[in-house]
């Protein structure tokens, strides 16, 4: 399968060419796109040839330009750059699957030019989901471009539905690790640092994801993008804390029966079967293969990470310490432009977070006030959704200063 990876330095992006890697009969890459690492692209570059690469900008260009010189590569990659860059890559490589793994709005023009495209989108970047979901997903049915999920809350559900629709599901319940701060009071959450919330108990991913696992924003960005693929009304979605990660996430029935899928806590799974469904890959060694390595699947009794003894926990989150959950699942209820606000002014007061200029706690908070500050229309164009985005951020931005006044 010709393959397309926009974010390809990214925590996802080497997951998939890792896959890649060791499964190159089954995946080619035609197309791999980065912000800034030009460094971990050419590594990329020299391995998988693909035709076609994009970097952020001029710089990073020619910064890449010169590596490649200097690696004295054959055939070299069509080096672009900037938004052209990105939509090229996503929809100009021949590739057959995109992989849409660019973190937060800068992943929304390349992954709508993908479904524009009609090709096949494993989508991981979320963020282009909860900002304009309502777009993508009809978009992408009248380009009869097939939308498979990465995420894997998602992709459990994908995985055990078959599909993303079933007209017997009544209720997704969604796990959630609870991040490294389960347990903690609003008064800690005030006085935890930087390293702490980079420091997730479960899995190993972006620094803006992971912070969003801190403050549970992730889930809460996870309930809107189910909402979106599996078109389910909110009051069918729910989040259980199941700090083991085992059960990456349950479908009820009607007739009461709940289906869990259990897996490792390794992306390479998710992405694996968003790129082969409906076929297994082998990534445990089987005799013929040698299998991925460092993966292995979940020694139930006694999985590694065993201060649990082999138990399975699952309760309730903690919505009063954890506001970013409840903030989301009403952004997503009211509709319209309020995920996009509620995810660019997320995606601000993150960076302002991991840049040292506000506290933890205050990432909810200043999502609160810019969602406060910016009302809610419905949502018509892509354009619109990248204009708020602008508007939401540059608030948030300004309500930051009076924090620290
Ligand atoms: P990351 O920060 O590790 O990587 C992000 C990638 O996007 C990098 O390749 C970076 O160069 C690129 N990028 C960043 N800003 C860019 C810009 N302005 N223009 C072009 N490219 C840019 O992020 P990640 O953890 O791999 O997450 C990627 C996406 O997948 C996110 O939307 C995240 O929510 C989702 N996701 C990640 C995981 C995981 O395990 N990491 C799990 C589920 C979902
Ligand atoms: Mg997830």
């Amino acid at each position: 399968m010709k393959l397309a990876i926009l974010g390809a330095t990214g925590s996802i992006g080497q997951s998939a060419l890792d896959l890649a890697e060791h499964f190159p009969d089954y995946i080619e890459i035609t197309a791999l796109t980065c912000g800034r690492n030009v460094e971990l692209l050419a590594r990329a570059i020299l391995r998988h040839r693909p035709a076609l690469v994009a970097v952020h900008g001029p710089e990073e260009r020619a910064a890449l330009e010169r590596l490649l010189t200097e690696m004295g590569l054959a055939a070299r990659p069509a080096v672009l750059c900037g938004e052209e860059g990105l939509v090229a890559a996503a929809a100009e490589s021949g590739a057959e699957v995109v992989l849409s793994a660019i973190v937060g709005g800068a992943g929304l023009i390349p992954t709508f030019a993908a479904a524009r495209a009609g090709l096949k989108l494993a989508i991981a970047n979320k963020e282009t989901l909860v900002m304009a979901g309502d777009l993508l997903m009809p978009l992408a049915a009248r380009a009869g471009a097939e939308i498979v999920p990465v995420d894997s809350e998602h992709s459990a559900i994908f995985q055990i539905l078959g599909g993303l629709r079933s007209p017997s599901v009544r209720r997704l319940i969604l796990t959630a690790s609870g991040g490294p701060f389960r347990g903690l009071t609003v008064d800690d959450l005030e006085r935890v640092t930087i390293e702490e919330a980079l420091n997730h108990p479960r899995w190993v991913m972006g620094p803006k994801i992971t912070c969003d696992s801190a403050t549970m924003m992730n889930k809460g960005l996870e309930i809107i993008e189910a909402h979106h693929l599996f078109g389910l009304a909110y009051d069918q979605l729910e989040v259980l804390i199941h700090p083991q990660s085992v059960v990456h996430s349950i479908v009820e029935y009607q007739d009461g029966a709940q289906l869990m899928q259990a897996g490792p806590t390794d992306m390479r799974q998710a992405i694996a079967y968003a790129l082969s469904v409906p076929d297994r890959w082998p990534l445990l060694p089987d005799g013929s293969t040698g299998g991925l390595p460092n993966y292995r699947p979940v020694d139930l009794p006694r999985f590694a990470f065993n201060q649990w003894r082999g138990h399975l926990t699952f309760e309730e989150p903690d919505f009063a310490t954890f506001r970013a959950l409840r903030l989301a699942e009403g952004a997503g209820r009211t509709g319209g432009t309020a995920p996009t606000i509620l995810c660019s002014a997320n995606e601000e007061a993150v960076e302002l977070f991991l840049a040292g200029a506000v506290g933890f706690a205050d990432i909810a908070r200043l999502v609160e006030q810019t969602l406060n500050a910016l009302p809610a229309r419905p949502l018509t164009s892509v354009e619109q959704a990248l204009n708020l985005r602008r508007e939401a951020r540059r608030l948030t931005k300004s309500f930051s200063l009076d924090l620290r006044r």
